[in-house]
């Protein structure tokens, strides 16, 4: 039995269990060679079909496809007119791009911490954060599980402040009933192999709103519009488009649209064995002193992307590093999502300090992200337990 280890570096050749990995199947592979037969590879019907099918899923009124979940953030970021000298704040416990996006429109990202029992952004600390500079909050939807969005847009309204979430981890996540992506102002997913869904490379932005959903359009593609009433200078010579603001290239290839669609077709079933993955998680787990187990909201359904096994070290005598070791040793090759974005040099750089985000902090030096994902068996799932209680008990107090 051979398989790759695809994420984060080099193949694996023996055989180890990665984190994540894409579930691929003959309906995904004749989407794609059907469209590479056809007549349009990029800006052809795909596109507005796989939109279509995100505003079902969603409950999204608008949704606009692009080459991935950063491009997503940052055309966000552009729509939501955030500038130098405005503040963005930002979940600590993130992909870095979360952040990155704040940075590309030269405005500064402010760090709130997490809650220490659902790891997600806690609405009181953004509360303490808010300045006159305050522009918007970009809120991550870690795991899957969804922010507490009552206080946030309460916060939200009260400051006007332009709501973001990136729910890269969260496509098919309901809170109190309403899809993730029909909520905040603009909702950012990501379609990278890890993700729940895939289609190679390729993210998202949904929202209610038609004017932002315009300036979407516009920053996807080169800030170049085909409408008239959105032009300065418009003119109904047949060949004439107009750009009207300055934008990039982030379309998503028709190829990948028609991948797109396939998978999302998929998404209860993807959904169904990464949620009962982790309940045999959580039941293995729970009765553990060593290890805590995160607090999920009632407010959430969620699709689980990551498993986070937290280590209550207190009672090992082992730190996360030597646990993460051993359990490679085991042939279980975990991750560690996230490093609190400050503590990466770039923002060093920028003058961020440690020590900013505690709870944040304290997580990320006891946690590891286990295996999940669709195609994982029992039997592999049984194997990662095992390989967890054989470590605790070798580090056990
Ligand atoms: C994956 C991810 C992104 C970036 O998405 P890409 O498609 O890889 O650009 C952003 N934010 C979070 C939380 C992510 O997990």
């Amino acid at each position: 039995m051979e398989k790759l280890a695809v994420f984060g570096g080099n193949p694996v050749s023996e055989y180890k269990i990665s984190y994540g990995r894409q579930c691929i199947e003959e309906d995904d592979i004749a989407a794609v060679v059907e469209t590479l037969k056809s007549d349009y590879l990029t800006c052809g019907p795909k596109i507005a079909e796989a939109e279509k099918k995100l505003c079902e899923i969603t409950g999204a009124k608008y949704a606009v496809v692009v080459s991935n979940g950063t491009a997503a953030l940052h055309i966000a970021a552009m729509a939501a007119g955030f500038q130098e000298g405005d503040e963005v704040i930002v979940s600590s416990i993130t992909f870095a791009a979360s952040a990155n996006c704040v940075l590309y429109v030269g405005a500064k990202p402010v760090f709130a911490d997490i809650k220490s029992d659902t790891y997600n952004i806690d609405p009181d600390g953004v509360r303490r954060l808010i300045t006159p500079k305050t522009k918007g909050i970009i809120a991550v939807d870690f795991t899957g599980q969804a922010v507490e969005h009552k206080e946030l847009l309460e916060i939200c309204r009260e400051h006007n402040l332009v709501y973001i979430e990136d729910a890269a981890h969260a496509i098919g996540t309901k809170y109190e009933g309403k899809g993730v992506g029909s909520i905040a102002d603009m909702t950012c997913f990501s379609f990278h192999p890890v993700k729940t869904v895939t289609c190679g490379e390729g993210g998202a932005v949904t929202t209610n709103d038609e004017a932002i959903y315009r300036k979407l359009l516009q920053y996807r593609a080169h800030g170049i519009t085909r409408v008239a009433e959105e032009m300065t200078n418009p003119s109904d010579a047949k060949w004439y488009y107009e750009q009207v603001d300055l934008g990039y290239n982030y379309r998503l290839t028709d190829i990948q649209a028609a991948m797109l669609m396939t998978q999302l077709d998929k998404l209860d079933k993807f959904s169904a064995r990464r949620s009962a993955i982790v309940k045999k998680y959580n039941e293995a787990f729970a009765e553990m002193p060593e290890i805590i187990v995160q607090r999920e909201i009632s407010e959430s359904d969620t699709t689980r992307h990551l498993y986070i096994l937290r280590l209550n070290l207190e009672r090992l005598t082992c730190d996360r590093r030597a646990f993460f070791d051993a359990l490679w040793a085991e042939n279980i090759c975990p991750q560690v999502h996230y490093i609190p974005v400050y503590w990466h040099s770039h923002y060093e750089r920028l003058g961020y300090e440690k020590g900013l985000c505690p709870n944040a902090e304290s997580l990320y030096k006891s946690m590891l992200s286990l295996p999940l994902y669709y195609t994982l068996s029992d039997e592999e799932v049984n194997m990662v337990i095992a390989a967890v209680k054989k470590v605790l008990a070798h580090y056990r107090k």
